[in-house]
């Protein structure tokens, strides 16, 4: 396969079949030690096989001790997504050979995961989207291995075991997903929700999240699946949509020639721009799963269970539910200030600091100019949430216009000058005040009566002239509204006299 697949238009292939697509995400919990030894988990950075034990190095003999904060990160989860919990659970071996991982299996939950069924609702283009997830277990991590090469040249590999033994979440989700947008929004809002309620840093770039679509195709209007294949290797949300629209347009090729696909799993490639075959699939028969003799069984009693579920912050969706309903929000605002935590947290600070004041045009200071700053700028932007009160504040007055306020920010944003001072420093107020505006009107008036006339002929056109004459007079700081209803109101009491 070349990349022609990906040189189709995109979603060509979704004319004829429907994608079927399930996601499984690990996440790396946010712990202080790992998860049946107390070896720090703090070891970006660190030397190699600095944080190590015979626990988590599989030495023989070394026993495992359960990391109770990692279950109750489980636990709340599987509480954020609605899911249920059995009242005892255990642990079991996942049997496999690699150099990654020292015992020769991992310790994983096999058929009694911490969490069951539950589901996840985000936001598309399309509107909203439910997924159900299948199940949340716990896991450990395997070690790392480092491709290098060899004193003569050689390739070798090495292994780091300081990732070995960290707690470990799975979330399967079932088939549900149908497009490569809705993989990536699922991704996303995983890993908001794993955010808020603190289970992971879940930073795809570091590895803290690691998203593996399976995706496969049928023909429209039929129900029984087709063969899948597991996509994983994907770094960031773009390349779980890519990779996923990749998939889909490459199994429709295969299908269109009238060849049938295999199990396999695939690698994503960031800069090929397609998947790649790694291996066949193994079916978990191939694992050989058994009940984990070293740890006891575990059980979930319903006070903690309890106690846990009580600890959750507000939610994202009951957030974004909170923003629209009482502070009447767009959607969009309401998913953007919940999803960006700096943003919420300039949202919310400015309503803080200035009682009564709108929100509605404080979200859109937010997510429009503040953001599009903030993103452009090379270094860290501080707008101060008082000095954005006082400028939704002017605007809303009618004392600056939404052009000038724009420059304000800027102006703010990159020294921290307070708004009053720039809007004074750079003449930027609006007369808006009818008074002071009507001896400038006068004036005009009086200096153009060709345009009075045609105006008064009933030319539309001439007033906008005498508009401009009037901002240019004021040099842009007439309130164009006001003068012009300044211009009327003289010209409608001269035709009266
Ligand atoms: P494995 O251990 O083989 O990865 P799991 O049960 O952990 O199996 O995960 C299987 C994932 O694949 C789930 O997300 C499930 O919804 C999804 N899935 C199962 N069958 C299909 C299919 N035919 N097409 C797409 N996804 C599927
Ligand atoms: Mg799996
Ligand atoms: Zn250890």
């Amino acid at each position: 396969m070349t990349t022609a697949g990906a040189a189709r238009p995109a979603g060509a292939a979704l004319e004829r079949y429907e994608a079927v697509i399930g996601i499984e995400v690990h996440c790396q919990l946010r712990t202080e030690s790992k998860m049946f030894c107390s070896c720090s988990t703090a070891y970006d950075g660190a030397r190699p096989n600095s944080h190590v034990c015979p626990v988590c190095l599989g030495l023989p003999g070394a026993l495992p001790v359960m990391n109770r904060r990692a279950v109750e990160l489980v636990l709340a989860t599987g509480a954020a997504i609605g899911a249920s919990t059995p009242d005892a659970t255990r642990w079991d071996r996942k049997n496999y050979f690699y150099p990654d991982l020292p015992k020769g299996y991992q310790i994983s939950q096999y058929d009694l995961p911490l969490a069951a069924a539950g589901t996840l609702t985000f936001d598309t283009s399309e509107g909203p989207f439910t997924v159900r997830i299948t199940r949340a277990h716990l896991e450990e991590d395997t070690a790392k291995l480092v491709h290098a090469e060899g004193p003569a040249g050689e390739r070798i590999s090495l292994v780091d075991f300081n990732r070995s033994g960290v707690p470990l979440m799975e979330v399967v989700s079932e088939p549900d997903v149908r497009t490569a947008e809705q993989a990536r929004r699922y991704a996303e809002e995983l890993q908001l929700l794993l955010r808020t309620i603190g289970a992971s840093d879940a930073d795809m770039e570091h590895g803290q999240l690691r998203v593996e679509a399976n995706v496969s195709l049928r023909r429209r209007g039929t129900e029984a699946f087709g063969t899948r294949v597991e996509v994983k290797n994907m770094n960031s949300f773009r390349s779980v949509e890519h990779a996923v629209a990749f998939e889909i347009e490459r199994q429709a090729a295969i299908l269109d020639g009238g060849e049938s696909l295999r199990m396999e799993t695939r690698g994503w490639s960031d800069e090929r721009g397609e998947t790649y075959h790694m291996r066949s699939k193994e079916t978990s028969d191939d694992y050989r799963y058994f009940p984990e003799p070293d740890l006891p069984p575990l059980r979930v009693d319903a006070a903690w269970l309890a106690s846990i579920r009580g600890e959750l912050p507000e939610l994202p969706a009951a957030h974004r539910t909170r923003y629209r309903d009482a502070l009447g929000l767009s959607a969009y605002d309401a998913a953007v200030l919940v999803a960006d935590a700096d943003a919420g947290r300039l949202f919310e600070a400015t309503l803080a600091a200035a009682p009564g004041l709108e929100a509605k045009p404080v979200a859109n200071w937010v997510t429009g100019d503040y953001l599009r700053i903030r993103n452009a700028a090379a270094g860290p932007v501080r707008v101060d949430p008082a000095e954005l009160a006082a400028l939704v504040r002017l605007v809303a007055d009618g004392s600056l216009n939404r052009t000038s306020a724009r420059q304000v920010l800027e102006a703010h944003a990159q020294s921290g000058e307070g708004v009053e001072a720039i809007v004074g420093r750079l003449g930027l107020r609006q007369i808006s005040d009818t008074a002071a505006l009507g001896a400038i009107v006068e004036d005009v008036l009086a200096a153009n009566p060709a345009a009075v006339a045609d105006v008064r002929a009933g030319k539309a056109q001439a007033i906008g002239f005498l508009v401009g004459q009037v901002m240019k007079a004021t040099r842009g700081q007439a309130n164009a509204t006001v003068a012009q209803a300044a211009i009327r109101e003289r010209l409608d009491a001269g035709e009266r006299a």
